[in-house]
């Protein structure tokens, strides 16, 4: 029978990339859609070999060898099966399971599972449009469920009472238990899932092979999933991704929303190359199956801070993936909404216009240094140095790496020290613009504190800043700290400005000049005064 199971080989398909191994002993090149190299089975002088990262499997055109890493290396190396997983296995940083052939025993073992699963999956499901799964099928046609997506999806009830407990007596209790659908207490067994929604997990092959359920009593955890299994393991398996293959194949790129429920009304509302992770955090492993299936990926995440660390976190994970053609994006959904809510209020298209105004990663990584890090001052450039060079260097591709590297460079000449480019123009010195934090803290305090903003409006609008833009961040202020805000920031942009002054007569050789000597004088001056009243501010409760 057809291995259906992600067993070890599939995990180190998954994991390391065909143009890694190989490039370890054959150097490649990029032309068009593949790599290409001389063979290193047949003696070429011509590059005829060729390798697919997406595919997984190399080419030659010479001599007529193909296969995968595995075969790759057991051909290469003149190394046994064994040997060459091992090594694999290295390389991916894996540990070795015990290696045995699948037996007719645990075959059938697996069969059996599935079939469990599958026949709960109905069984779910027939409860819920029982008396008994009433408020669950209220619950899901309220959140804009169909008919049809319930049975796509084969959303079902999990009642009360210990219902597979007491349907699946035929079946051995190991077996059961080893399903993660019922538990040994007490009293016998007993069900894991009882008062919940059930949403089916699948594997990539489309085989239901755990669950997760929803509470309808407003109990906490919200959700619950079947816990790892023999054949289900959380950190691996995405949500939705046996629907969205073949979508992902064609849109040419996935996007990743943070919840199930988001992922199944993205897939029924226009954008069927949704997936979402399993619980919260996303996993190395998640990123590394989605990039085997396409490495254009676009995050959505919500718009508050948690989305935002959720989004530097995916960003750290997907970098050694990154290829020069990847098209990884990062989407937020403000507003305190999810994708759910949005499809529901807006329609596709205002889902649409936030998939189209997601950010690149070199813009993304870019705008979090600038948020993250006080770049107007050395220090705070010093460490927003550190940390780009920390995450730049997770790129593998080298070529890549070194271009990401000049277009940051030229960013931090342009952006941080942009002073100094004027330098023979005259002492009108452009303060480096305001970062996006400060920008959408002051967009949020002017929505919400008009009067404060009246007394400061000539120093805002200095600011350059798009009053007009939606509130993204909603802030713990009162009028008081929103006015304690403004004022600090006007005393930073001064000591700033005279700070910048101060370079500037220095640079131009001017110092030796008595009356520039006086003007230094008085620069530090106000400087000292500006310093001291910001430091009374801050110490103000
Ligand atoms: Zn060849």
């Amino acid at each position: 029978m057809n291995r259906p199971f992600n067993n070890f080989t599939d995990e180190l398909r998954q994991r390391l990339s065909i143009v890694d191994v190989i490039s370890r002993r054959v150097p490649l090149v990029k032309k068009g859609q593949n790599f290409w190299g001389c063979c290193p089975f047949h003696n070429e002088k011509t590059p005829s070999f060729s390798v697919s990262e997406d595919k997984g499997f190399y080419h030659c055109f010479g001599c007529g060898e193909h296969g995968d890493i595995i075969s790759f290396t057991m051909k290469s190396e003149n190394v046994d099966f064994k040997t060459a997983i091992r090594e694999l296995a290295d390389m991916a940083g894996l540990k070795m399971p015990d290696y045995k052939p699948r037996d007719a025993a645990e075959i059938a073992r697996e069969e059996s599972y599935i079939k469990i699963t599958d026949d709960a999956a109905t069984l779910f499901q027939k409860k819920l449009f029982e008396d008994t799964g009433k408020h669950a099928l209220e619950y899901i046609k309220k959140r804009g469920f169909t008919d049809d997506m319930i049975k796509k999806y084969r959303i079902g009830y999990a009642p009360k009472n210990n219902i597979i407990s007491g349907t699946f007596t035929n079946v051995k209790q190991d077996m059961l238990i080893s399903t993660g659908l019922v538990r040994h207490g007490d009293y016998g067994l007993y069900d894991f899932f009882r008062d919940k929604l059930m949403f089916p997990i699948f594997n990539a092959h489309g085989q239901i092979v755990a669950f997760s359920g929803r509470s309808l009593d407003g109990s906490e955890p919200k959700y619950i999933n079947t816990t790892d299994t023999e054949l289900f393991h959380k950190r691996q398996t995405i949500f939705g991704f046996n629907f969205a293959r073949e979508s992902i194949h064609r849109a040419n790129r996935s996007i990743v929303v943070e919840g199930q429920i988001d992922a199944i009304q993205m897939q029924c509302h226009g954008f069927p190359e949704t997936v979402a992770p399993l619980g919260t955090a996303l996993t190395e492993d998640h990123i590394a199956i989605l990039c085997k299936a396409n490495r254009n990926i676009t995050f959505c995440f919500d718009g508050d801070a948690a989305g935002q660390k959720a989004a530097v976190r995916a960003c750290g994970i997907i970098l050694p993936f990154l290829r020069d053609n990847s098209d990884v994006r990062f989407a937020f959904v403000t507003g305190g909404k999810d994708p759910d809510e949005v499809l529901k209020t807006g329609g596709v298209d205002a889902m649409k216009k936030i998939i189209d105004s997601s950010v690149g990663i070199i813009d993304f990584m870019w705008n979090t240094t600038n948020n993250n890090y006080l770049v107007s001052t050395p220090g705070g450039r010093s460490q927003a140095e550190k940390y780009l060079k920390s995450q730049i260097e997770k790129i593998v591709d080298v070529d890549f790496r070194r271009e990401i590297e000049n277009e940051y460079d030229s960013r931090k000449f342009n952006q941080w020290h942009k002073w100094n480019k004027n330098k023979n123009t005259g002492p009108d010195i452009e303060l480096p613009r305001v970062d996006e934090i400060t920008k959408n803290t002051l967009v949020y305090i002017v929505n919400r504190f008009p009067s404060v903003v009246e007394q400061y409006g000539e120093f805002l609008s200095t600011l350059n800043i798009d009053f007009d833009a939606p509130v993204v961040v909603e802030l713990n202020f009162d009028s008081k700290s929103a006015e304690k805000y403004i004022v600090s920031l006007k005393l930073q942009r001064y000591i700033e400005q005279l700070n910048n002054e101060k370079k500037y007569i220095i640079q131009m050789g001017f110092s030796g000049d008595a009356s520039a000597a006086e003007q230094l004088k008085e620069i530090d001056k106000q400087l000292q005064s500006a310093k001291e009243n910001l430091e009374k501010l801050m110490d103000m409760e």
